[in-house]
């Protein structure tokens, strides 16, 4: 569960970035947000995985709440949430299977435990056989499907995929896509923002959609619409 109570973030220029947001995301939702350039998503984004703080109101994610936890439960918080970005964000310098240990690894995950976990979860994403490649030898969908299993390998609540297919081209965003449902029948919570209105409209899921830092519609069966 997700639970924000009138979240004011306003940063140090006295830009207002959310007013007064409440939201309330179920577990096992597939939630896609929406808006324009500015209109508050990524700072919500940095809300939920603690990099930013809120000049007010309050935030619950799952037992947690965000006023109370302390600088050594972060890690904790930020193994249930896992994140994915447009751009990737892959160590150049590891193979897909590296870069996906490396994530299990920081946590002290026993080396057992990772030759087990980590071939898995390559396959859930369709990427045994890249599994010795490096980023530089794979495609923008492959290098997200990389992403998504590095996010995924620690086996978090919530899946937050920040604009995961802007820099993919429509048959890669699409099966990026076909990745988070499965993922979310799964039982993960997904958490998608996107500007692609084909994509939006084509999911038939839950569309909040936010303008000047307020929510100005969240829809059962949403669609992009700014
Ligand atoms: P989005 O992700 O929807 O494009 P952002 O959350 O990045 O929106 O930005 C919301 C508003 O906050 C914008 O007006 C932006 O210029 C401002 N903003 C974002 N980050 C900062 C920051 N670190 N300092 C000051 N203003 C910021």
């Amino acid at each position: 569960m997700i639970l924000l109570d009138r979240v004011t973030v306003m940063y140090p220029n006295k830009t207002v970035a959310l007013s007064g947001i409440s939201l309330h995301i179920n577990p096992k939702e597939f939630v896609t947000i929406v808006g324009a350039s500015g209109a508050g998503k990524s700072t919500l984004i940095r809300l939920l995985i603690k990099e930013e703080v809120p000049t007010s109101g309050k935030i619950i994610v799952g037992s947690i709440d965000y006023d109370t936890i302390d600088k050594a439960n972060i890690p904790h918080l930020r193994r249930r949430i896992g994140v994915v970005f447009q751009d990737f964000k892959l160590l150049p310098n590891l193979t897909v299977y590296e870069n996906v240990a490396f994530a299990l690894e920081v946590s002290g995950v026993k080396t057992s435990e990772i030759k087990r976990a980590v071939p898995k979860i390559l396959q859930l994403v369709g990427l045994s056989e890249k599994m010795h490649n490096y980023p530089s030898e794979l495609s923008g969908g492959e290098k997200q499907r990389t992403a998504i299993a590095r996010a995924l390998v620690r086996n978090p609540k919530i899946l937050i995929a920040d604009e995961p297919t802007g820099n993919l081209d429509p048959k890669n965003s699409w099966d990026i896509i076909e990745l988070l449902l499965k993922i979310n029948r799964f039982g993960t919570t997904v958490v998608l923002t996107t500007h692609n209105k084909e994509i939006v409209d084509a999911l038939k899921k839950r569309v909040i959609t936010i303008n000047r830092g307020r929510v100005v519609k969240d829809e059962k069966i949403g669609k992009y619409s700014l």
